[in-house]
């Protein structure tokens, strides 16, 4: 019997008293995925990392096809219960029994969102990689359209209004291609599924109106550069931006564009709740802690540091925001830190409920010599507050403004082309 033939018949009993059946598919030897459109580009999201198994439920037969094989193989999953995926070896289970060939395992779904990966749903295929060991990483390839219609609910109030939910969807759309062509060129993904990109759930975090949003500004992205010739670039956005915006060169080092340049929004987002915070307290002993733990952890001066003596502003960009801060300590040394840095580093390792936590970096320090506490007060915004405001934004869709305004006052002298 040939190979094929042999996992034609494979039939598994599972424990729950369903059957699993693998077999392979009637039609082309090569199954090719289907996106919704030949020229709708596919964003790679890296779900999981280094997983030993996950659970999958199929409400229709997917296919699978292990890259060692030309052949895709239908799997019959219980459509009530989860089944394990594992990798022994470098042979691929479902359900505990054996895949045929080897390698990066690929899964097609009858239709979008007929497949749960963990309990959660999503548009796409399903790319499982080996990460070493018996673990792999899964991997959702999905349309861009597909993907922003997922992300824009987890960013935006469901009060809001659609031309700032549009806005929301022109910029996720070109951050995430933006990223795809940039980072994920050298890996075999684009985002990650969090805040370190946009945070993606699947299906189940779409809404009526985000799918209205993406559909409506279908191919839309943001462009920067000579008419004709402008190219996307990575469209940074945060929740509120304090009534003052800090450029991507002083938040983040990055080459100075126009685009992200930083802007006086002459306090358009007050109405935000984090608009104004403070006074939040830390003491030296806290903050040098979290200090030289990141330094430890990205391989910094502060990792060394002794306690902490002062800490300063040490420059503000044009709109008096601070941008930089210098820390001194015990022995007379000075740690520069940009502003983002300070906030990454006082909030590292503290959940959202940790009342020492900066929202942002738009403050200032009260640090007296003799005091062993430091107060950040006058707080303004959340985030680093670079790029779209989406307060600012929302703000500016109550006042009537289009969706295409709305973007473009975030990003000067930027414009708004198709991609696709
Ligand atoms: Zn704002």
């Amino acid at each position: 019997m040939g190979r094929i033939g042999r996992w034609a018949t494979l039939v598994a009993v599972m424990a729950a008293g369903m059957l699993l059946v693998i077999s392979p598919l009637a039609c082309a030897p090569r199954h090719k995925p289907s996106p919704p459109s030949a020229s709708t580009p596919i964003v790679r999201v890296r779900l999981l990392v280094a997983r030993d198994n996950v659970a999958i439920r199929a409400a229709l037969a997917p296919t699978v096809r292990a890259f060692s094989e030309k052949q895709a193989l239908r799997v019959n999953l219980p459509g009530t219960s989860d089944v394990a995926l594992t990798l022994k070896d470098n042979r691929w289970l479902i359900g505990g029994v054996p895949i045929p060939g080897g390698g990066v395992l690929t899964m097609w779904q009858a239709d979008d969102g007929t497949v749960s990966i963990n309990g959660r749903t999503y548009r796409g295929r399903f790319r499982f990689i080996p990460a070493g060991g018996n673990t792999f990483d899964v991997v959702n390839d999905v349309d861009i359209d597909g993907y922003v219609k997922s992300v824009v609910p987890r960013e935006l109030l469901k009060s809001w209004g659609e031309e700032a939910y549009k806005a929301q969807a022109i910029v996720a759309r070109t951050y995430a291609l933006y990223e795809a062509r940039t980072a994920g060129l050298r890996r075999q993904w684009d985002v990650y599924p969090d805040q370190r990109s946009q945070v993606y759930g699947g299906c189940q975090d779409e809404s009526e109106k985000s799918r209205a949003a993406v559909d409506d500004t279908t191919g839309v992205v943001v462009a920067y550069g000579q008419l004709n010739h402008e190219r996307i670039f990575k469209t940074y956005f945060s929740a509120c931006c304090g009534g003052v915006t800090q450029s991507a060169a002083d938040a983040f080092g990055e080459a100075y564009q126009v685009p992200l340049s930083d802007q006086n929004l002459h306090g358009l987002c007050s109405a935000a709740n984090n608009y104004n915070w403070g006074p939040v307290e830390i003491s030296k002993d806290e903050l040098t802690r979290r200090l030289r733990d990141y330094g430890r952890r990205r391989g910094r001066a502060e990792r060394d540091m002794a306690k902490v003596s002062k800490l300063e502003i040490q420059l503000v960009n044009r709109f008096n925001r601070p941008i930089r801060f210098v820390v001194t300590d015990t022995n007379g040394s000075r740690f520069s830190l940009t502003g983002e840095e300070l906030r990454n580093a006082v909030n590292a390792g503290t959940s959202k409920d940790e009342p020492a936590r900066l929202l942002s970096s738009f403050c200032k320090v009260v640090c007296d010599p003799t005091n062993e506490t430091i107060r950040f007060v006058d707080g303004h915004g959340n985030g680093h507050g670079v790029g779209l405001c989406q307060w600012c934004s929302e703000i500016r869709s109550e006042a009537g403004l289009r969706h295409e305004d709305i973007v473009l006052s975030a990003y000067p002298r930027a414009r708004l082309v198709r991609a696709y």
